[in-house]
């Protein structure tokens, strides 16, 4: 089928498109209208966990879809309670509120904490959050966020997000007054361009949020479940925060994302918070079968390996175009260009015959690297071999 063949107008227009229709998707591999195949480095903005369309996915939503689809959230299911069984084990967590969306789980984090002000400490609401960050797209997410020109977008914000720097304990402490009740921040920085916050900071930050009697947020939306070579990036530094978002990898794909809290903060009421879908079986039993890949013995061991192997290329990569090295952790990694091209390689390396590759390139001076969790080591040097290609285009041999 031809690209002019497909009634493409009727898609509202939220971001430029390539005339690409996918149409089929197995591991790290997709196949567009034309059957044309890519090497898919981005899956989905790290949402794919397991690569496009994995068995322990298919196979949870053939079972489930037979048994239960949506009995409503004011009831019990079997798949939500066994996944909020199996996070709460792996973390310092006690409670689970599962949503559809990391913004809407960020959502319910901010609700919490605020909740927690007002039960706790007088009315306190202010969150801070981080130059840079990215929380999502609702109006409280984006003025979380601090994503440059989102606070004038869809003016006016909603309050109560005063900014800090990102690793500079400093700034933060400057910023707590009697009207502030939580800190929240990615343990990675995605959308900024892969920046991890240190252990120190994080370490600092827990203190310093325990001193004042705040509440610490993780927002995990793109960090959790496995993807820095850690079930959750927070345990790299050996701390343990109050409230934690997931969102993306969780589902590996469908529309889950989750809301964790320790008993301590868990303080909403009936009727606070809820939603249509919120932990509907469908959603859920995808979630067990994605935890369950994900904690088989030696996944994550191997993740930590793939994440060195991506490191080690890409820095060979980096010294053979003379730029600048790359940075991340785990399977969440960014090369750091030498120039402002990232936008032509992507699609240079989109474009490619026979053969195309998929990367994101999140500031123009570098390309993100998000593969399944579970891509082979051949997959990650025909990446290099494609971004080569996809260089001497651009740049020219
Ligand atoms: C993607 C992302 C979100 C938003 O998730 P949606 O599912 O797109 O709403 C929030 N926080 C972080 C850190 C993210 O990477």
């Amino acid at each position: 089928m031809e690209f002019s063949q497909f009634r493409v107008q009727a898609v509202m227009e939220i971001t430029q498109r390539p005339e690409l229709v996918f149409v089929r998707g197995e591991g790290s591999w997709l196949e567009d209208h034309a059957g044309k195949r890519y090497l898919d480095f981005v899956q989905g903005w790290a949402v794919n966990a397991l690569g496009h369309n994995p068995e322990p996915i298919r196979a949870a939503l053939h079972q489930q879809v037979d048994r239960l689809i949506n009995p409503s959230p004011a009831f019990y299911n079997e798949p939500s309670i066994a996944l909020a069984d199996r996070l709460t084990d792996a973390s310092c967590f006690d409670k689970v509120f599962f949503a559809n969306s990391g913004a809407e789980a960020n959502e319910g984090a901010i609700k919490l904490a605020r909740r927690y002000g007002q039960i706790h400490r007088n009315g306190a609401y202010k969150i801070i959050t981080f130059t840079n960050a990215f929380h999502g797209r609702t109006l409280a997410t984006m003025s979380a966020s601090g994503k440059p020109g989102w606070d004038t977008l869809f003016a006016p914000q909603v309050d109560g997000f005063p900014k800090a720097t990102y690793n500079d304990i400093a700034s933060v402490e400057a910023l707590i007054d009697d009207q502030t009740i939580a800190v929240m921040l990615e343990p990675v920085q995605g959308e900024a361009g892969v920046v991890p916050a240190t252990d120190e900071f994080l370490q600092q930050l827990r203190e310093l949020t325990r001193k004042h009697g705040l509440l610490l947020i993780v927002d995990e939306v793109q960090t959790g479940m496995g993807r820095t070579g850690k079930m959750f990036a927070y345990q790299h530094a050996g701390i343990e925060p109050d409230i934690m978002t997931l969102g993306k990898g969780i589902g590996g794909g469908v529309p889950l994302s989750a809301l964790l809290a320790r008993e301590e903060v868990s303080c909403f009421r009936p009727g606070d918070q809820g939603g249509t879908y919120n932990g509907n079986p469908l959603m859920t039993a995808v979630g067990v079968a994605v935890f369950d890949t994900l904690a088989a013995p030696g996944f994550l061991e191997n993740v930590v390996k793939l994440g060195e192997l991506l490191a080690q290329r890409s820095l060979a990569f980096s010294a053979k175009w003379g730029m600048q090295g790359e940075r991340g952790r785990g399977l969440l990694r960014a090369l750091v260009l030498d120039r402002e091209d990232g936008g032509q390689i992507v699609e240079a390396a989109r474009d490619l015959a026979p053969v195309g590759l998929l990367v994101n390139s999140p500031r123009p001076n570098l390309l993100r690297f998000m593969p399944a969790l579970n891509v082979t080591p051949e997959e990650i040097d025909i990446q290099f071999e494609l971004l080569d290609q996809a260089f001497r285009q651009v740049r020219g041999a």
